[in-house]
């Protein structure tokens, strides 16, 4: 099994589901570019304070910022074991910097799944997500409506939505998705890599579609 790979998709193409259930059933580590940074912001590190605005407006962190922050991570664990990397890289200077770290430890990516998937799916998504800040239950108000409105069935906390998940902030998310991302298929293309699996069909059939591309 391929085990050093990229979930590539559109904010809300449901590459966050589908890694947390390859690290459940393959046991590989499943890194967040957006979840680190969100850290950062959290503790009010240097690369936190860097990286704020862009996270709030929904634009991307300067290359420089996000490549030292990912540089840290990859010297970090060991290659062999193989991860996932979800949210990283988003630009094509990301993309060639992270060939050049694994290049220089033999450890080449070998696979690169892009979940296809248009506007409109991910609006639903992503404005009907709602999530318990206590124990991180996540709803939809229409397909996984909690109980009680705004209120989760377990802690009866009142539900929130992660700042830039906004109709006005995901639109352009997307947008910039489709502009600086998408263009790194035909990158992983030409290296041979990638494998597309269209985001509207149903989670089991993702997830097959994706152990397949992975055997
Ligand atoms: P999503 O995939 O839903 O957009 P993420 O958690 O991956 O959410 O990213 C949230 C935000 O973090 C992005 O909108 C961007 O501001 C920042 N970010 C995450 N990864 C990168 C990256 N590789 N390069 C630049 N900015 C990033």
């Amino acid at each position: 099994m391929k085990r050093r790979i990229i979930l590539l998709g559109p904010p809300g193409s449901g590459k966050g589901t589908i890694a947390a259930r390859l690290q459940q059933e393959f046991g590989l580590d499943h890194v967040s570019s957006g979840h680190l940074l969100r850290r950062e912001v959290e503790n009010g590190s240097a690369i936190g304070q860097r990286s704020k605005l862009f996270l709030e407006k929904g634009e991307l962190v300067p290359d420089r910022t996000v490549l030292k922050l990912m540089g840290e991570w990859m010297k970090s664990v060991p290659l062999e074991d193989g991860f996932m990397l979800d949210g990283f890289p988003r630009t094509l200077s990301q993309a060639r910097a992270l060939d050049e770290w694994l290049a220089a430890r033999n450890a080449p990516m070998e696979a690169v799944i892009l979940y296809n998937c248009d506007l409109a799916i991910v609006l639903d998504r992503i404005t009907g997500r709602w999530s318990c800040p206590k124990c991180g239950r996540v709803y939809h108000i229409y397909s996984v409506p909690p109980e009680v409105a705004g209120s989760c069935d377990d802690c009866s906390v009142e539900l929130t939505q992660r700042a830039d998940d906004s109709e006005p902030v995901v639109r352009k998310r997307f947008e910039i998705y489709t502009r600086q991302t998408r263009p790194l298929a035909k990158y992983y293309r030409q290296q041979g890599k990638l494998t597309v699996v269209e985001a509207a069909l149903s989670p089991e059939e993702r997830f097959a579609r994706t152990v397949a591309a992975l055997n």
